[in-house]
């Protein structure tokens, strides 16, 4: 069977999938014409990423699936036209990414490393940190992302908790669930690790009055959605000093504009979104996978449930 797969996503993208997706269509025995234009009704699947030029889904009423090159769709999960269903990325280089930034990132803060960094002025001053084991981290968000992250810290031997939505099972890690969990996991949580999608119910999680649960100089660290938290709010706890620092990966407004206090604030980090990436390689296979399993009448992975928003 002959297949139409629509790339939807920015110029840039296409650069980097328009051989790596044909090969992994190849390896997974699917005969697929890989088109950026199409007569809509031909269509059957469409290949998204934001920004791309489809955003009315109406006309593509032969579409099997539309497929996320991005984990997070909180850009697509409430567009109205789409009723097909929708895929999004879980990939192992994405994975692999998160976890070097988040381990990268709490290590920093617990080891103090900026202490020595900014502090070659001669002064023998030792401060030794605490073991790993002494240090309680908290991952609120346990999927892909985030229960690879709280498995790597976890080997690393720190005290890690977890919260999600639903019950999880974490080895190592103490799982929390719901509003119940929050506070208990944010009143212990010396780092908190953000690695939610931002649904309705996750939008602004972190606000005043969460911040308050945290213990005093607590770090708070944001590869998840800008909207998670309150900027305002992280802005004023970390002045207050009850906040001990946030280093912040992703924004409401991106790219985050050059007057925005986050820049200039010496207890903020700021990294542009890169915290990790889809890796062609690795996410050409998912997509072909999840093809190949539509035409066998197979479950597709990663289904987006549109009532979570996630
Ligand atoms: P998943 O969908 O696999 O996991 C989401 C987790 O969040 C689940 O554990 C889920 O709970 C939990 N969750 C969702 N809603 C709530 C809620 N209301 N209360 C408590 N927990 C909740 O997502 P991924 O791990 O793949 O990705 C997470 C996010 O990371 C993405 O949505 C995206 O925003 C961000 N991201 C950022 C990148 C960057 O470079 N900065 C790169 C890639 C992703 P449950 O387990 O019960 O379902």
């Amino acid at each position: 069977m002959s297949l139409t797969v629509l790339f939807s996503a920015p110029e840039a993208y296409w650069e980097r999938y328009r051989e790596t997706l044909p090969r992994a269509f190849a390896e997974a025995g699917l005969d697929v014409t890989l088109t950026r234009a199409a007569a809509p009704e031909t269509v059957d699947f469409i290949v998204f990423a934001p920004k791309g030029p489809v955003s009315d889904f109406g006309p593509y009423s032969n579409c099997r699936a539309v497929l996320s090159l991005w984990a997070g769709v909180e850009t697509i999960v409430g567009n109205a036209t789409l009723t097909q269903p929708l895929c999004r990325m879980v990939d192992s280089g994405l994975e692999e990414g998160m976890v070097e930034w988040v381990t990268g990132h709490v290590l920093r803060h617990h080891l103090g490393i900026d202490r020595q960094i900014l502090s070659q002025d001669g002064v023998w001053a030792p401060v030794v940190p605490p073991l790993a084991r002494d240090r309680r981290v908290a991952i609120l968000g346990l999927g892909a992302l985030g229960r690879a992250c709280a498995e790597a810290l976890a080997a690393l031997r720190f005290d890690v908790m977890g919260w999600s939505r639903t019950p999880r099972d974490v080895p190592g890690v103490a799982c929390q669930h719901g509003a119940a969990g929050l506070r208990a996991v944010l009143e212990a949580a010396e780092i908190v690790v953000l690695l939610l999608p931002l649904t309705p119910e996750t939008d602004t999680l972190i606000n005043a009055e969460r911040l308050d649960w945290l213990p005093d100089g607590a770090v708070l660290i944001n590869p998840g959605r800008g909207a998670l938290i309150d900027d305002d709010a992280v802005l004023a706890a970390l002045d207050a000093g009850r906040l001990g620092h946030a280093t912040l990966d992703v924004f409401r407004t991106e790219p985050l504009p050059p007057e925005h206090p986050f820049w200039a604030h010496p207890k903020v980090t700021v990294t542009p979104h890169i915290a990790s990436e889809t890796r062609p390689e690795s996410a050409a296979r998912v997509i072909a996978e999840n093809i190949r399993r539509s035409v066998a009448g197979a479950p597709l992975l990663f289904l987006v449930d549109r009532d979570q928003g996630y």
